[in-house]
This record gives C-alpha cells, structure tokens and sequence, in this order.
C-alpha cells in the first residue's frame, strides 16, 4: 500500500497551482488540487483578464472621440454597463472550464472546497475528508487589503465588488496610487464616470520611474481624472444611495461609489501552517521560501502571491513549473526573479523593465539617460491632447541597456518584446544597430542617438 494517498496535493487552483498541478501529473505524479471559490483564481476571476477586457472596452471611448479627426462622423452613442458585465461574466466562466478541463485531463483531480494543512503530510477538506501527501503546494494567492480601519469602512468596494456592480457609478472615488486603483480609474472614467483618485504620497505609482510618475499623472489629469495626493479617506458618510468621502485633508468628495485599492496580503489565515511548523517571512507577512520555493519544512512548498515576492501572474506560473521541475522532473529549476517586465493598464498604459533611472543612479556610477516625448501620429489627426513618454536607462561604462520606460498606447506589448533584448543584457550599441520600423511610436527606442543626461560619480576621495 501507498505510504501517502497523493504524491502532491495542491492548495489553491490559481495561476501558480495549476501549472504545478498540470506539470508534476505530467511527470506521472498522482496529484490533487483544492479550490474554494473558481478555477483559475485572481488573474482569471477577478484579476488580469476581467480587468483587461473591462480596459479595452472603455478604450473604445476614446477610439470614438478620436474618429471625427479622420472624417468619421459617429452619430448618437450609448454604453450599457449590464451588457459588459454580462459578456465578461460569460467569457469568464469559459475560462473557468476550460481550466478545469485542463487540470482534470492532465490526470489531476480537483477538490471544490477549501483545504487546510493538519500537519506536514495531511490536509484536511471542509467536507470533512483528510488527505495524506507526500509533497504538499500552497498557492493559496493573496486577498485585498481593507484597513485601515475608518469609520464607514463597511461601504468599500474593492477589486473584487467592483467586477460585479449593478450599475455604473456616475462618480466613484478611488484610494490607492498603484496598479489597480489607477488601472480602475481608466476605466471608469473610459465608460464615464467622474473619477477621483486619493493618493497618500506626493506622486502615484511609487517605485516607478520617476518621469513616468509625472507622465502618467499628467496625462489621466488631461483625460478628466482627479488625482488629490497627499492625503487619505478619513470617514466614509453614507445617505441613502450617496456617498461623501471626508479626506484628512478636511475637504470632502460626494461620490456614488468608494473603492480602496491600497495593496493585497497573502492568504495565510487559517491555514494551519503553524501546526504544520510552516514559517511566515516576517519582512513581507508571506510564506517563507528558498530559490526553489521551498518553505521551511522539507516537503512543503509554496509559489505565487502567497510568498509576497512579485506578485504577478507569469510569476506565479514560472515559479509553480520551477516547482514540479525541481520535486517531480528530477531537475531543479530556480526561478531568476530580476529583470521582470511589468505594466499598469492604466490609460494610457505604462510598460517598464529593469532598472528605473533612480535604481540605476544608485548602483552604476555613469548612468546615460535617452529620452523622449512626443505627440504620438495619430493625434495629429485626432487632435487629441496627448504624449508618449520613451525613456532608455543606460550603464555609460559597459553600454548595456537597463532599463526601458515607456508610457503611451501599446506600452506594454511593446516592453514584452524590448524585455528579451534588456534580459539578453543588450548593449545600447546593439539597439543602434537595429534598423527602425516606420512609422511607429517604438521605433524611437532605436534611434536615440544622443543622451538627454549623463550622470557621473565622481570617486570618493
Ligand atoms: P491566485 O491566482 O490568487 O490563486 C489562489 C487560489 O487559491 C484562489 O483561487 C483561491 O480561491 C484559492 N484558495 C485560497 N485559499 C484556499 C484554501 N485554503 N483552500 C482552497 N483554495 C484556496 N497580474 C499580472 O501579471 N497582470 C495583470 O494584469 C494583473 N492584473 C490584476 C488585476 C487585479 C484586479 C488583481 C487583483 C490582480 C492582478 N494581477 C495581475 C495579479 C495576479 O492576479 C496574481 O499575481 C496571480 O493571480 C497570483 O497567482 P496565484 O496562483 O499565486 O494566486
Ligand atoms: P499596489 O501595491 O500596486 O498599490 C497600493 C497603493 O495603495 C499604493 O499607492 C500605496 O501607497 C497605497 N496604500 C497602501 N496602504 C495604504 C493605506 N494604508 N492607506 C492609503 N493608501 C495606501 O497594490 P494594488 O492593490 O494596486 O495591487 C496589488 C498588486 O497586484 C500589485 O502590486 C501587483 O503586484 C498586482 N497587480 C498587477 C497588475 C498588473 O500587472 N497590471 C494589475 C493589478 C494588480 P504607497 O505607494 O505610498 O505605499
């Protein structure tokens, strides 16, 4: 008889648990994955895709307004906010199978229901059932943050409430300068709604470059958002169906609809992993992992936003794949977490890899900056209010190319493909090199020639 019912059991069908799941049953372990809400977990329920598709339908926004500059005259328009719920919710219950299907049909059996550890073999189901596993995963993702706690909390959407709700707000206000909040604030304000976003810090999304801090701030004020930083929400009041947001600033803002977007925490709760003597990394709430995304019991391990590393999907999957290489394709696998191509649809968009102008000032000592920003072609016709900002950081002593900026439609199918050359450690000289294609936005990237600053420091005496 087996010593254990599975050979890995996976907690959380999300984007790291599931390529774990396919890729270990693949190498003809007998595996179990348990998911509590849907197959597929944030990225595809209430993450990258619904978020994406809820983009590029309020981009179409500003395809209209564009249009009249080319001679296309577009009589009356209407949006309506149920169907794009609607379509959306049934795309995502496609994906959703076909997750599904996938994990079963690489010889996985999935658990619907939530699973907690008991001790380091043995997870027990919220139907009752134990499972014994030789190895086990957890990928249990994260959860958005709600605090802190003010008075009137209770009226907060985040995320999550904001892919479901009945009707378009006529005016939302937004908390929180990163990805999601201003990616939200595009979005709204795409299909309509009078937006308002709360910042806490001087400038919005923080840790970015700091020229594409000010770009993309500038260019969401042009589209009719609000950005108020330096301050917080300090009391939601709520009348009948309105809202009045009092900030700490004194001032207050009447609103249909709040939303934090102020981080999201890794899903540790509840999970037993003290009893199974799993630790917790103190710098970051996550699950303590090694390169190989062991934690600190030898046959636990855990991948994906639950370890608070970078918390994004291709992440999750590389680090789950690394994961079944390492314990089941006999061949370890750490995953390099440097260089990671990243983008906030935020709109527009902003697309960035390697190292931001300040990163690289801090550790290179002759940083060579090439810059750019200019009105993209079709806003000559458009007539639209617009720049695209390009922005190449580069090391002045080896000539390689570390980091690359860009904000402006496409930003962020064109920094996928510029994140092959700036992971191949490529040279300045070697994207002079590269013949431009014309007439593009990107082709800029190219034909930089001559450094906008040049920053030297000098040796210490
Ligand atoms: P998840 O995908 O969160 O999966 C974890 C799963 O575990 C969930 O399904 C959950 O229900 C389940 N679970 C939790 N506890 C238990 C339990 N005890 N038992 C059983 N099941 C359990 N990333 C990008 O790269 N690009 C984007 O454009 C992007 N957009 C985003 C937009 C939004 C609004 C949000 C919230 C996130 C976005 N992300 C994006 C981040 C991305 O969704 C996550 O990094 C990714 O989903 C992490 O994958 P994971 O496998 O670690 O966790
Ligand atoms: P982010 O970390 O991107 O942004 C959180 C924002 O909330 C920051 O501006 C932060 O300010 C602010 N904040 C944090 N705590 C408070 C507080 N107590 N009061 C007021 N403001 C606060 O988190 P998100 O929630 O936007 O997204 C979570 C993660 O999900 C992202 O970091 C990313 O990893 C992933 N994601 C990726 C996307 C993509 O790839 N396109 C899209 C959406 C999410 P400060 O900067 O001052 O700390």
């Amino acid at each position: 008889m087996a010593e254990f019912d599975v050979d890995l059991f996976v907690i959380g069908g999300g984007s790291g648990g599931v390529r774990a799941a396919r890729i270990a049953a693949g190498y003809g372990a007998k595996v179990m994955v348990a998911e509590e809400y849907r197959m597929g977990g944030t990225c595809v329920i209430r993450g990258c895709v619904p978020k994406k598709l809820f983009v590029i339908g309020s981009h179409v926004h500003d395809e209209i307004e564009d249009a009249a500059g080319f001679g296309w005259s577009i009589g009356q328009v209407s949006f309506d906010w149920a169907t794009l719920v609607a379509n959306k919710d049934k795309e995502i219950a496609r994906l959703e199978g076909a997750y599904t299907s996938n994990v079963e049909k690489s010889g996985a059996r999935i658990a619907k229901t939530r699973a907690v550890l008991e001790d380091a073999h043995t997870i027990r189901l919220a139907t009752g059932e134990k499972v014994t596993a030789k190895y086990i995963l957890i990928a249990t993702g994260g959860a958005p943050n709600h605090g802190p706690i003010v008075p009137g909390i209770e009226h907060v959407i985040s995320s999550n409430e904001a892919f479901h709700l009945k009707e378009l707000p006529k005016r939302i206000v937004i908390q929180g300068g990163g990805y999601i909040a201003l990616e939200f604030a595009g979005i709204f304000a795409g299909f309509g709604s009078d937006v308002t976003v709360i910042y806490r810090g001087d400038n919005i999304l923080r840790g970015f470059d700091e020229d594409v801090r000010k770009h993309v701030r500038a260019e969401m004020e042009k589209r009719g958002i609000t950005i108020i930083t330096g301050c917080t929400v300090a009391k939601i009041d709520k009348h009948g169906r309105d809202f009045t947001t009092h900030l700490s600033s004194g001032s207050s803002i009447a609103s249909d609809q709040v939303m934090f977007a102020i981080g999201r925490h890794p899903n540790v709760a509840n999970l037993g992993l003290e009893t199974a003597g799993v630790a917790i990394n103190p710098a970051n709430g996550g699950i303590q992992v090694d390169g190989w995304s062991k934690t600190s019991v030898d046959n636990i391990y855990a991948v994906g936003d639950v370890t608070h590393r970078t918390n994004l999907t291709p992440v999750a999957i590389r680090e789950g794949h690394a994961f079944a290489d390492t314990v089941f394709g006999k061949r370890p696998v750490e995953v390099d977490h440097a260089t990671i191509p990243t983008a906030v649809f935020s709109q527009p968009e902003v697309g960035t890899v390697g190292l931001t102008e300040e990163e690289a000032r801090a550790q290179f000592s002759h940083v060579d900056i090439y810059k750019t920003d200019f009105r993209p072609i079709k806003a000559t016709m458009s007539g639209r209010d617009t720049r695209v900002l390009m922005k190449l950081v580069v090391d002045g002593a080896s000539d390689r190319v570390l980091g690359c900026h860009i904000v402006g439609d496409g930003a962020a199918e064109i920094t996928q493909a510029v994140a092959i050359a700036v992971k191949m450690k490529a040279t300045k000289a070697d994207f002079d090199a590269t013949i431009a294609l014309h007439p593009t936005a990107s082709e800029e990237l190219v034909t930089m020639r001559t450094p906008t600053a040049r920053h030297v420091r000098q040796a210490a005496e």
